[in-house]
């Protein structure tokens, strides 16, 4: 617990020095350590990683320091020089967040991707488009630091390919190459969006200060990820939480992965819209990109309740061999989960409750990011990436 009591006050004190950059202009060191009452020394050791990081460029020298000391060079808020983007490939909708050098939001693109034509091809041409567009009117490529990735499909992070993504209709795609290879090679990190999610929420969301947590995800397809003792789980290939394509005793269904029975065939939002509209005789409706359980929120109709209820149960019961295995603190909804049918989120919760063991009790929340977790969750991987090179 020391190391993260001294690393949250070095967060703080780093905040502090930036605030109080931008606020009052370029600054010298020492008039910097008047200003926040820091000390020259952790002044010096902040002003150091922020000029590593580009967040701070130094000018010239200003005025002499009062009492005749020579000059000192002055410093500059940057962050606005060096980029990181975040990106999002979704099942209904593909996003480009640019960052500045501390991961503030410089701006967001929704890019339209036609469902028929979402080749791996096409989407990162558009991608890297629409990167290369932010970037123009800011000092070009060069100024990008690194790009984070949220696929929703099963990821091997060392290579950033996406093995398969049946909801995208890809396998094999080769997503850092293809994407470094069309931005003159800058670092590319590539996740699955339930572990994007998670590093969002974990850091900046309702799992802050949580050593253990599991995060459930749909997104036209059930994923999971897991934080185990602060660190996010990856199993030996970085695949860990494929909770969707576990199999469900006795279900038969075929699923998008070629196999038959997946969690995912009973309890992803395709399988809901697949139940009411059996159940009704008429289509359930969506608007363009929009995912089924979002559709589903606000409809009061006894066939979406039911179909909602039994997929929650099916989920919750997934989620509970998660719960069992790795007993967390905090189990949180996200993707669309998070705005999801009322009936859904009661079922799931009561079969997390019902077999629950030895007194744990688990709290379950819904995401406080919502669905722009997965792609804060790439910004940060980007960051992490930019000051790791
Ligand atoms: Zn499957």
């Amino acid at each position: 617990m020391a190391g993260q009591g001294s690393s949250s006050l070095r967060e703080a004190n780093t905040t502090l020095v930036v605030q109080q950059l931008r606020v009052a202009g370029p600054t010298s060191r020492a008039e910097l350590a008047r200003r926040t009452g820091l000390s020259k020394q952790t002044v010096s050791t902040i002003v150091a990683s922020l000029l590593a990081d580009g967040v701070v460029r130094e000018l010239g020298r200003g005025d002499p320091e009062p009492g005749g000391g020579r000059p000192a060079t002055r410093l500059e808020y940057a962050a606005d020089r060096a980029f990181v983007a975040g990106v999002e490939l979704g099942v209904g909708r593909t996003r480009v967040v640019l960052a500045d050098a501390l991961g503030s939001t410089v701006e967001p693109v929704d890019l339209e991707v036609r469902r028929s034509g979402r080749t791996p091809e096409v989407v990162v041409d558009r991608v890297c488009t629409a990167l290369q567009e932010l970037l123009r009117r800011r000092g070009g490529l060069r100024r990008l630091r690194a790009v984070g990735i949220s696929v929703t499909g099963l990821v091997q992070p060392a290579t950033g390919t996406c093995v398969l993504a049946p909801n995208l209709g890809w396998r094999d795609v080769p997503v850092a190459e293809l994407v470094g290879r069309r931005l003159r090679s800058v670092p590319v990190v590539v996740r699955g969006a339930a572990q994007c999610s998670m590093v969002a929420e974990h850091r900046e969301g309702v799992a802050v200060g949580e050593d253990d947590v599991v995060l459930l995800f749909e997104d036209e397809g059930v994923g999971a990820a897991v934080v185990e003792r602060g660190r996010l789980l990856d199993g030996a290939d970085g695949t860990a939480g494929e909770l969707g394509h576990c199999a469900w005793p006795g279900a038969t269904e075929r699923c998008g992965c070629g196999r038959r029975g997946c969690v995912e065939t009973l309890a992803s939002g395709p399988a809901v819209r697949r139940a009411v509209e059996r159940a009704t005789g008429h289509r359930v409706r969506r608007r363009t990109g929009e995912p089924t359980f979002v559709a589903l929120a606000d409809v009061d109709d006894p066939a979406v309740a039911a179909a909602a209820g039994e997929a929650g149960q099916v989920l919750g019961t997934a989620a509970s061999w998660l719960v069992a295995l790795t007993s967390p603190r905090l189990l949180v909804l996200s993707g669309s989960l998070v705005p999801g049918p009322a009936a859904l989120r009661t079922s799931l919760e009561e079969a997390v409750r019902s077999r629950e063991i030895g007194g744990h009790r688990t709290r379950i929340e819904a995401g406080a990011l919502g669905a722009d977790a997965a792609v804060r969750g790439a910004v940060l991987l980007a960051l992490d990436e930019a000051r790791a090179g």
